[in-house]
C-alpha cells in the first residue's frame, strides 16, 4: 500500500519487482485492497491509492466487532426473589441491571436501577416483594445475539433507551437461552480499546 501510495499508477508486475515476490504472490493481495476499498485499479494504468473516507473505516470497524467478542457475563436472579434480594445484588455484583431467568437460564424479565428505584419509594415490604411484580417482562425485552455486531447493538441501546442488553440465544417456542449481557461500559471500554490500537 505505501508503495501505491507513493508512486501509483503503478502496474502489479512493478510493485511485485520491488517487493521482490512474484507477480502470482502478490495478486490476492491487491486483489483484497481493492474490494476493501484502498487501492482502485485501472487497465493499462495500474493500481492507485483511494484510501477510505475516514467515517467508512470506523463504521467499518464496529461492523468487524461482535456482540460475542465484548459481552460480559450476565447478573441473573430467579422472578421468586424479593425486591430487596434484587437490590444487595445490584450492590455485590456492581452492575446497573439484572436479568431475570427460570432455572433453565430463559430470559423471563429485565430489572433496572430506576425500577428498583420506583418500588423502593412507596410504602412496600422489600423483602416480601417478589421482583416478578416490578420486572419488564418477556416478549418486551430487545435483545441481541452473540454474531450481530457492535453497530447493531449500539443502534439498539440507542433506539430504546435503554443501559444494556441481554444476550441471547434461541431456543424452541421462542425461548431466549441468557448467556451474557452488554452495556454501555462495554461500548466506552471498547472505544477506549480501538483508540489505543493507534
Ligand atoms: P435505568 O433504570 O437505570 O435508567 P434503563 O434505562 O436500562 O436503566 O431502564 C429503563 C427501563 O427500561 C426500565 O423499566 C427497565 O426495566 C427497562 N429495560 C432495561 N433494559 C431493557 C431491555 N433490554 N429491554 C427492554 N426493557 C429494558
Amino acid at each position: 500500500m505505501e508503495i501505491v501510495k507513493n508512486d501509483g499508477p503503478i502496474s502489479a508486475e512493478e510493485i511485485a519487482s520491488r517487493l521482490s515476490i512474484s507477480k502470482a504472490a502478490i495478486r490476492p493481495h491487491l486483489a483484497s485492497l481493492t474490494l476493501s476499498g484502498f487501492l482502485a485499479a485501472r487497465p493499462r494504468v495500474g493500481y492507485y491509492y483511494v484510501g477510505k473516507d475516514r467515517n467508512a473505516l470506523i463504521a467499518d470497524i464496529f461492523r468487524e466487532i461482535k456482540v460475542k467478542d465484548i459481552k460480559s457475563v450476565p447478573v441473573v436472579i430467579r422472578e421468586e426473589s424479593s425486591v430487596y434480594d434484587a437490590i444487595v445484588t445490584l450492590f455485590l455484583e456492581d452492575v446497573g441491571t439484572i436479568y431475570v431467568v427460570d432455572d433453565q437460564a430463559i430470559l423471563q424479565g429485565v430489572i433496572s436501577r430506576k425500577d428498583l428505584l420506583k418500588v423502593s419509594m412507596g410504602n412496600n415490604d422489600l423483602s416480601k416483594m417478589p421482583v416478578g411484580v416490578v420486572m419488564t417482562r418477556m416478549p418486551n425485552i430487545v435483545t441481541v445475539e452473540p454474531e450481530e455486531n457492535v453497530l447493531e447493538m449500539a443502534s439498539k441501546i440507542i433506539e430504546y433507551e435503554v443501559d444494556s442488553l441481554p444476550v441471547v440465544r434461541p431456543l424452541k417456542d421462542d425461548a431466549l437461552e441468557v448467556i451474557g449481557r452488554v452495556t454501555k461500559t462495554n461500548l466506552t471500554r471498547l472505544i477506549v480499546e480501538i483508540a489505543g490500537w493507534g
